[in-house]
Formats: C-alpha cells, sequence, structure tokens
C-alpha cells in the first residue's frame, strides 16, 4: 500500500463494514475462470418494468419511490449469470437529493441504500444451493458515477467540467465516504470522461486506504476518452494505483471496443474491462436514446472483446438480462 505518513486520512467508520465482504473479488473470480462476468444496464431495465426515468435523478429517482424493483432488477442479473451487480448510485448525490429537499443525512441513507439492495439481492440469490452451480459467489460494486452525470446534461460524454483536480475531490469524497461505509465489495468508478478526474478518484482512494475500485473510461473513439485524452495515457495514470483492480471503458460505442482494449493494453498490466453500451446514442434535450444497436447479439459479438483480451466483460446502457445470459454461457468455459 502505498501511504504517507504526513497525510491526514480520511476517517472511515469501519464499525459499519461487513466483515464477510470479499477483498479481492476481481482476482478470486479471476483465479477461477478466464472472464468475469459484469451486469448490464439498471436505468434500461428499470423502464422496462414501467418506471419513469425522465428526472435528474435518473435510476437514483427510483431509489426514493421503488426500490423493491432495484433489488428484482440485480436479482435477474445474477440469474441471468452476472458475476457483480453494479449499484443504483452512479447519479445518486448528496447534492443532488438536497435539490430535492432532502437533508445530508437523508441522502446519505439514500445513497447507501443502493448497496443494501444490492448485498440483499445477492445474499438471497446465493443463499439458494441451485443458484451456485459452477460458479463464484457475485460480488456489489459501488457505482461511482463522475461529476457530469451529477450534472445531468450529458456532462459524462463531453467532460471539460471546468472545475480544478481539488474541486472534484471535494465532489467526490462524501458519497465515496457513505458507499464506503455501506459495506460494497468494491468501487466501480465509472463512465469517466476525462484524465482529471480519474486522477482525483484516484487520490481519493489513497486517502481512504480502505478499498479497491476499478475505474473505468467513457471514449469518444478509437483511441481517446470523451474529452480528448489518449485512453492509453489515462490507463497508465491509474496503473500505478495499488487500490485500483481493473481498469478499462463502459458506455461507449461497441465498434471502439475492440480497439480501446488494444489502447488499454499498452499501458497497464491490471485486467482490463469493457461493458459498453448498444451503440445507441442518448439524446440530452429529449431524455431519449436514439438509433439502432450495432449488433444483432450483443452477447456474442462481446466475445471479441475477451479475445482482444479483455477479461471483465458486460453491457452498459441499453444492453439486458438476455445479453448478459448469452456473455455468461461463453465466458466460463470460453473457446
Ligand atoms: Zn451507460
Amino acid at each position: 500500500m502505498a501511504t504517507d505518513k504526513n497525510k491526514t486520512l480520511v476517517s472511515i467508520n469501519m464499525s459499519h463494514i461487513p466483515t464477510h465482504r470479499t477483498m479481492y473479488p476481481i482476482a478470486t473470480i479471476l483465479d477461477r475462470y478466464p472472464a468475469l462476468v459484469i451486469d448490464g444496464a439498471l436505468a434500461t431495465e428499470l423502464e422496462r418494468r414501467g418506471c419513469d426515468l425522465k428526472d435528474d435523478l435518473w435510476s437514483a429517482k427510483i431509489l426514493l419511490e421503488q426500490p423493491e424493483i432495484i433489488k428484482q432488477v440485480h436479482c435477474d442479473y445474477f440469474k441471468a449469470g452476472a458475476d457483480c451487480a453494479i449499484t443504483a448510485s452512479y447519479q445518486a448525490t448528496i447534492e443532488g437529493f438536497s435539490k430535492r429537499g432532502l437533508n445530508e443525512q437523508q441522502a446519505i441513507a439514500l445513497i447507501q441504500k443502493s448497496v443494501r439492495l444490492a448485498v440483499e439481492a445477492r445474499d438471497e440469490f446465493w443463499a439458494d444451493e441451485s443458484n451456485r452451480a459452477g460458479r463464484s459467489k457475485p460480488f456489489v460494486a459501488a457505482s461511482v458515477g463522475p461529476y457530469g452525470a451529477f450534472l445531468a446534461d450529458g456532462s459524462e460524454y463531453r467532460g471539460n467540467y471546468g472545475l480544478t483536480e481539488n474541486q472534484l475531490i471535494d465532489f467526490h469524497r462524501p458519497r465515496m465516504k457513505a458507499l464506503i461505509e455501506a459495506g460494497p465489495d468494491m468501487l466501480a468508478c465509472e463512465t469517466i470522461p476525462c484524465l482529471m478526474e480519474a486522477q482525483a478518484l484516484i487520490k481519493l482512494l489513497d486517502e481512504f486506504q480502505s478499498t479497491q475500485a476499478w475505474i473505468s473510461f467513457s471514449c469518444r473513439d478509437e483511441t481517446h476518452v470523451n474529452e480528448g485524452q489518449k485512453l492509453e495515457d489515462c490507463v497508465r495514470l491509474v496503473e500505478a494505483s495499488p487500490f485500483v483492480a481493473a481498469v478499462g471503458v463502459n458506455c461507449t460505442s461497441p465498434n471502439y471496443i475492440a480497439s480501446l482494449i488494444q489502447e488499454a493494453k499498452k499501458a497497464t498490466n491490471k485486467p482490463v474491462l469493457v461493458y459498453p453500451n448498444s451503440g445507441e446514442t442518448y439524446d440530452v434535450a429529449r431524455n431519449h436514446w436514439d438509433g439502432h444497436p450495432v449488433y444483432e447479439s450483443f452477447g456474442e459479438e462481446a466475445k471479441e472483446w475477451f479475445h482482444a483480451g479483455a477479461r471483465l466483460i458486460g453491457g452498459c446502457c441499453r444492453t439486458t438480462p438476455e445479453d448478459i445470459k448469452v456473455i455468461a454461457n461463453w465466458a466460463r468455459n470460453p473457446t
């Protein structure tokens, strides 16, 4: 661990953290299987079940209103074969909930509820012996969405926030602390559009000294993250962190993924993860997805990413439990 005696560490209330959590969930699974299956879209599934997400809080709104449906979606992804659940905290922030009239304590409770729902879904799933055959116990990755997701204006697909690194650290610190205290197995820092935000997250992980994370970037073409830096440079930056267990790309067109895996592998020995979207594009003004999925079978095409060197594979926006089921069918025994 990279400890610095002169640094003031953020105090974490460890008494709330369940002791049964897996310290190295990714390594544990990749020791047994060639690939690890990430889950698919949460918001898409919530909408398919009748939830109205046309709201700045997006799936976090359902944390407030219909938490049982979130748990059900996690459960369906485990049944489909996912090795992990990414929590509904992507767009859940203290500032965002404050705008809705919640006080800080209530906001923190809701953020932590996202972790509890996924842990409950996982524990109930795993309690049934018949669910355990031929797979590892799934883990819970608490979603840390980018600053742009809080803005709810599509900034995570552009970057260029106009903030300093310290401002980004200050934005991320309270939610990251709340999530860690809720006891997930790890953090999923995802859809990060720029180098500076990755740097901010790495510094926070170093402050907390208590949890592993994956760092996943959103990219605009075969070689660049959305703000314009080279993915290779972003990956090299996080490579040095002992708290980063995997690095890669999510919420990006599947068309770019094979190339982006090559770029990432130039700069890291950590496992590379990919969970692209379906290839449709998001129209922020209309809160609507346009276009068509790139592939007829997302899950079958995903095999190409395994052959290109990715070890953790799943789906982001507009992917479904059916897609994840197809991935799980080949991922534990790829040919
Ligand atoms: Zn997405």
